[in-house]
C-alpha cells in the first residue's frame, strides 16, 4: 500500500524542494508516497514553488492553517508519516514581532502533535534549527548540547523541539527532530541572505552587511538537507535528534565577496548597517551522529552549489519580482541603493 505522506509548509522553500524530490523519485526509501501539502501561504508561501510537480498524480495540495485542529485532523487520518517544515522563519520579523512565531512555530506544532496522536500517525519528523543551541565561538555542538536559544524565533523553534521530544515521551509518537545549519538554494523568499543580495547584485543595487560582517555560518545546499531529512524520515531512531550539515563555513563578509564575485560586482556594492539585537557570532554543528547512523554525507560543492543557485535567480526573474514587495518587512523601505533595508546577512 501506497503511504500517505503529510508535508507542512510544502510551498515554502525547503518544503517545496523536499516534495519535488520526493515526487520525483529521489528518496528511495519514500518512492511511491502520495504527499498531500498543507500550507497557509503566508507572505512566504508560494504555489508557484510546486508548478514542477503541479501535475503529479501523487500530490495534493490543501490551503490551510497547521493551528487549524479540526482540518488537521481529518488531513491526519489515514496518513503514515508527517513532516513538518511550516514555521515562520525570518529572525528579523521575530525582532519585530514574535506573536507569529508562537502562534505557528508552537502552537500549530502542539496542534500537529496532539492530531497525530490521535490518528496513531507512525512518524513524524519535526524540521528544526540549529539556531536552537545559540551562539558557539569553537568547535561544534553535538545533539545534547543545552538549548540556549537568543532570538525569538530561535526560542519558538526550541520549544517546538522540546514538544515535539515530549510528545515522543508521553504518547510514544514516533518523533525525530532535525537541526540543520543555514540552508541556500533555489526558490528561497528574497527575504533571506543569499536571495536578497543576488537579486540586489543583479538589479545593480547595494547590499545591506550586518556589523563587521564577521558573523560565522554554515552553508548547506537546500538538497544536502532534504536528503538528511528524507533518511531521517525513513531510518531514523524514534524520540532522537539528529543535527543535518557539514556544509562550508563563512563569514558573511566572505560570503558577500563570493556573491559580488559570481555577480560581477566589488565592495563598493556592500552598504553597512548596524548590527541586530543578540546576533549570533558563529553557528556550527557536529553531524557525526546522523552520518555514522544513517550513512549521511553532504554532496554538493559550495562553489558550485552557489554558482547554480545565482544562475537561477538570474535566470528566474519573474519568479522573484513580485515577492520582493512582499519582502519588505513591516515599516521597512524596499531594499536598494540608499535604503534601510533591515532584512540583512541573515539566512533565517
Ligand atoms: P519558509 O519561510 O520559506 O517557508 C515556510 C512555509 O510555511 C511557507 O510556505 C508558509 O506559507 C508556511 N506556513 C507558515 N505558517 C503556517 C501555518 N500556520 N500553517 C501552515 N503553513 C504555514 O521557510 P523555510 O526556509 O523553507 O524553512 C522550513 C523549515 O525549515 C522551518 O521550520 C525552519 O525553521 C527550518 N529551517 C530552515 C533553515 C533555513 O536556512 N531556511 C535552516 C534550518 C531549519
Amino acid at each position: 500500500m501506497t503511504m500517505r505522506v503529510l508535508v507542512t509548509g510544502g510551498a515554502g522553500f525547503i518544503g517545496s524542494h523536499f516534495v519535488r524530490e520526493l515526487l520525483s523519485g529521489a528518496y528511495p526509501d519514500l518512492d511511491g508516497s502520495r504527499v498531500v501539502v498543507l500550507d497557509a501561504l503566508t507572505y512566504a508561501g508560494n504555489p508557484a514553488n510546486l508548478d514542477p510537480v503541479r501535475d503529479h498524480p501523487g500530490l495534493e495540495f490543501v490551503h490551510g492553517d497547521i493551528c487549524d485542529r479540526e482540518l488537521v485532523g481529518r488531513l491526519l487520518a489515514g496518513t503514515g508519516m508527517v513532516v513538518h517544515f511550516a514555521a515562520e522563519s525570518h529572525v528579523d520579523r521575530s525582532i519585530a514581532d514574535a506573536s507569529a512565531f508562537v502562534r505557528t512555530n508552537v502552537l500549530g506544532t502542539q496542534t500537529l502533535l496532539q492530531a497525530a496522536v490521535e490518528a496513531e500517525v507512525a512518524r513524524f519528523v519535526h524540521v528544526s534549527t540549529d539556531e536552537v543551541y545559540g551562539s558557539i565561538d569553537s568547535g561544534s555542538w553535538p545533539e545534547e548540547h543545552p538549548l540556549l536559544p537568543n532570538s525569538p524565533y530561535a526560542a519558538s523553534k526550541a520549544s517546538s523541539d522540546l514538544m515535539a521530544l515530549a510528545f515522543h515521551r508521553t504518547h510514544g509518537l514516533e518523533v525525530c527532530v532535525t537541526r540543520c545549519s543555514n540552508n541556500y538554494g533555489p526558490y528561497q523568499f528574497p527575504e533571506k541572505a543569499i536571495p536578497l543580495f543576488t537579486t540586489n547584485l543583479v538589479d545593480g543595487l547595494d547590499v545591506p552587511l550586518y556589523g563587521d560582517g564577521l558573523n560565522s555560518r554554515d552553508w548547506l545546499h537546500v538538497d544536502d538537507h532534504c536528503r538528511g531529512i528524507a533518511l531521517v524520515a525513513a531510518k531514523g531512531r524514534a524520540g532522537e535528534v539528529y543535527n543535518i550539515g557539514g556544509g562550508t563555513e563563512l563569514t558573511n563578509l566572505e560570503l558577500t565577496d563570493h556573491l559580488l564575485e559570481l555577480c560581477g560586482r566589488d565592495r563598493s556594492a556592500v552598504r553597512r548597517v548596524t548590527d541586530r539585537a543578540a546576533h549570533d557570532r558563529r553557528y556550527s554543528v557536529d553531524i557525526s551522529k546522523i552520518s555514522r547512523e544513517l550513512g549521511y554525507e553532504p554532496r554538493v560543492p559550495f562553489a558550485e552549489g552557489l554558482a547554480a543557485t545565482v544562475t537561477w535567480y538570474r535566470e528566474n526573474r519573474a519568479w522573484w519580482e513580485p515577492l520582493k514587495e512582499r519582502a519588505a518587512l513591516p515599516g521597512a523601505a524596499a531594499a536598494g541603493r540608499g535604503t534601510e533595508q533591515p532584512a540583512g546577512a541573515r539566512a533565517h
